[in-house]
């Protein structure tokens, strides 16, 4: 389940909630109250499709020369 983070408008506070991706769902900052924030999708999930950040796959045990 992907990682979203979610940035007030009002007071740029940043909230973090796992839920799935199709969701509609909206989260009222947790600062603030405001419910003016906008979703980003985090590293998390973008890590999947292709960052190294979740073990890499060139170089599964991190010992390669480069
Ligand atoms: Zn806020």
């Amino acid at each position: 389940m992907p990682l979203f983070e979610y940035r007030c408008q009002d007071c740029g506070h940043v909230t973090e909630f796992l839920e799935k991706a199709d969701t509609k769902a909206e989260h009222p900052c947790e600062e603030c109250g405001s419910k003016k924030t906008e979703r980003i999708l985090s590293a998390f999930a973008v890590g999947s499709s292709g960052s190294s950040r979740s073990g890499g796959t060139s170089c599964p045990t991190g010992t390669c020369p480069r």
